[in-house]
């Protein structure tokens, strides 16, 4: 690695590295396949690094993901009871080892349609995901009672309630999101979930810091990104993005992830997270906001389970060493939709 030119020596990472994505012919035939786009083809053997694990890749983003409900002890005292009321329905659940109270729905009548029309899922019971990797960034970023806790782009808000749940109500958390419609459904789940800590606040969170500088103990930016984790759950992802898009989302999460950075206090933490397994996001985000900034650390991303480490090194260039802590859920590896998530302090 060490004769690669660096991220820092090269004045904009990410056109140096997409001017260099060029799909050769075993990827547009392996794209046509599978139905993508060459470019992202090209792309998952560079981080991949062999064609047969591309195979096992794409593989996985053609099987289906189990859903998953969280037991919402904000109103259930005694999970148990949730438990037998859905498994008396036809729903068959498993406990998820590493995260509390979440249980993936295995068998029986087992659609989503069918699991968000439940009287128990009306009266606030429990919250439904599509798949499981949602529920890593709450654990992750772990606010506890009483703290100030923001949430910048909340909508429609199975984290900003996760958080509520993990702060037992009490402390406050503002959750934010710039789309009128997505509030909608993000009030409601908080209304519905019995969450009673948050403020709603339509805004773009870029202008968050004005409101509240160096204000939270904890920040989440669950940030809007191209879902290329989401394949399994949306396959029209397969051609939807383009590597345009990409620079698009890579810009508006750097201005988003330093709006978080600032308006979280010195010594409080930031989680980033993404639905996607793309460096032009993930990896590239968090190392452009670092380099740029003198007040960030990286800091151990501490989960019950075994995740891959951060991408160093991406079509020849060099990424700093502290994106290895970073950590990328893999639908081959772990069997859950593709996710990234990066853990920053800030330290002045
Ligand atoms: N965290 C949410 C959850 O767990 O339910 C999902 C968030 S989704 C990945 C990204 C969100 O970012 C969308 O709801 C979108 O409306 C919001 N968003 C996009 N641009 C934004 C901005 N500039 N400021 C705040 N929110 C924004």
């Amino acid at each position: 690695m060490g004769d690669l030119p660096r991220f820092s020596d090269v004045s904009d990472p990410l056109e140096w590295v997409l001017s260099r994505v060029r799909p050769g012919r075993r990827a547009k035939a392996v794209a046509s396949r599978w139905g993508y786009r060459p470019y992202m083809v090209e792309r998952y053997l560079n981080i991949l690094g062999s064609w047969a694990e591309v195979g096992r890749f794409l593989q996985a983003f053609e099987l289906s993901v189990s859903p998953s409900v969280r037991c919402n002890t904000l109103k259930v005292e005694d999970c148990g009871i949730l438990i037998e009321r859905l498994e008396r329905l036809g729903f068959e659940v498993k406990p998820i080892e590493w995260a509390e109270h979440c249980f993936e729905v295995v068998g029986g009548v087992n659609t989503v349609s069918t699991l968000g029309a439940t009287h128990e899922f009306l009266i606030g019971m429990y919250y439904l995901y599509r798949g499981r990797a949602s529920l890593l960034p709450p654990l992750t970023l772990s606010p506890v009672a009483g703290e100030r806790v923001c949430d910048l782009a909340a909508a429609p808000g199975g984290k900003a309630t996760h958080m509520a749940q993990l702060m037992r109500n009490e402390g406050v958390l503002l959750a934010c999101d710039v789309s009128r419609s997505r509030m909608r459904a993000l009030r409601s789940n908080v209304e519905r979930l019995g969450v009673r800590n948050a403020v709603l606040l339509r805004v773009d969170g870029r202008i968050v810091p004005d409101i509240f500088p160096s204000h939270f103990d904890r920040v989440l930016l669950d940030a809007p990104c191209s879902g290329e984790g989401l394949i399994m759950l949306d396959p029209s992802r397969k051609v939807k993005t383009s590597m345009r898009d990409l620079v698009r989302m890579h810009e508006l999460q750097v201005e988003l992830l330093n709006a978080a950075l600032g308006s979280v206090r010195p010594g409080g933490l930031v989680l980033y997270s993404t639905c996607s397994i793309a460096p032009e996001e993930d990896e590239f985000v968090i190392a452009e906001v670092v380099e740029g900034r003198e007040d960030v650390r990286v800091e151990r991303v501490d989960v019950p389970l075994r995740l891959s480490e951060g991408v160093e090194e991406y079509f020849g260039l060099e990424l700093p060493d502290y994106v290895r802590l970073c950590v990328r859920v893999w639908p081959h590896i772990h069997g859950m939709e593709g996710f990234f998530m990066c853990l920053l302090r800030r330290v002045g």
